[in-house]
């Protein structure tokens, strides 16, 4: 079957079953091509607050699928592939939340939604990287314990030193591998181009950036701006959506090796057998998604 084929059968099924379908902009093109919504972790996260279907197809990772689920617990989601799975998301523990609580009275935990539901049900707020900063300013505590990517932390705590940050040691293995030597010779490379950073990255790299902030953030900074060229740190399947609103700038990635490979996994095929056969299905018990969804609903509301 055709990309073309299997785009036109995706669309008669989403029809038929009343499906929904949203898309991270770390997917292959053609996948975000298919979908209803494409967009970062927190318009997925908002958007699933939204959604009128019976069933939700999320082309992402499956902390993504876990959230969308847990703001939609009597909706039908479905990610394409079960073990397209971030790293990440597993990089704290329940645990190691409990003892900071012992450690601490006047404590915030503070998740990144790039996180299992386990994690987000312990903590007090869930935050992404678009909305971070604004949320954790408005926190009432002085001590914040960020988990699980320390270099969002960092990048958070640089801005906000009247809090005393407690970092975790997780990371994304796609951002954190970008380095200061690898955005120099890029620049060297490319003397008109500005730099443009996930806050994901190492604070080595994120010195060197002209601009830092979220997917989104990334897009609406180069769709803004007067400027021609631009070198992009960050995954690669951002790419698509830059050139469609940006046709006349150009793009060179700012390192090598900017894929996810975990996202990477959802494949039209996997997208097309998902809708058919409604599998694979995330199921979270009742509990879990209540606790999960209390700091996610924090997060929408402090946003605001
Ligand atoms: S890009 Fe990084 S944070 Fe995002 S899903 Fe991949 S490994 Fe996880």
């Amino acid at each position: 079957m055709t990309t073309e084929q299997m785009a036109s059968e995706i669309e008669k099924l989403k029809k038929e079953k009343n499906a929904v379908i949203m898309a991270h902009y770390y997917v292959y093109d053609e996948v975000q091509d298919a979908a209803d919504f494409v967009g970062d972790s927190f318009f997925l996260s908002r958007k699933a607050t939204e959604i009128d279907a019976d069933i939700i197809v999320l082309c992402g990772v499956r902390f993504m699928g876990e959230s969308a689920k847990v703001l939609n617990p009597d909706k039908k989601v479905l990610i394409p592939e079960y073990a397209a799975d971030c790293p990440m998301a597993h990089m704290a523990t329940v645990e190691s939340v409990a003892a900071m609580r012992e450690q601490y009275d006047d404590l915030a935990v503070v998740c990144y939604v790039n996180s299992t539901a386990e994690l987000k049900a312990v903590s007090d707020v869930c935050v992404t990287s678009a909305n971070a900063l604004k949320i954790v300013s408005r926190l009432p505590q002085k001590n914040i314990f960020f988990i699980p990517d320390q270099n969002l932390a960092h990048f958070i705590a640089d801005q906000l030193p009247e809090k005393n940050f407690i970092f975790n040691d997780g990371y994304c293995h796609v951002h954190h591998a970008l380095t200061r030597e690898d955005m120099l010779k890029a620049k060297a490379e490319h003397p008109n181009a500005l730099l443009c950073v996930h806050p994901e990255c190492k604070p080595e790299v994120t010195a060197e950036a002209d601009y830092i902030g979220s997917t989104a953030g990334i897009i609406n900074y180069v769709t803004e701006s007067d400027a021609k060229e631009f070198l992009i740190g960050t995954e690669l399947g951002v790419l698509h959506e830059l050139h469609k609103r940006n046709p006349d700038k150009t793009f060179y990635p700012a390192a090598e090796m900017q894929i996810c490979p975990n996202m990477k996994k959802i494949t039209m095929e996997k997208l097309l057998a998902t809708l058919k056969e409604e599998q694979p299905e995330i199921i979270l018990s009742d509990d879990l998604m209540e606790n999960a969804k209390a700091p996610m609903m924090r997060m929408l509301e402090l946003a605001k």
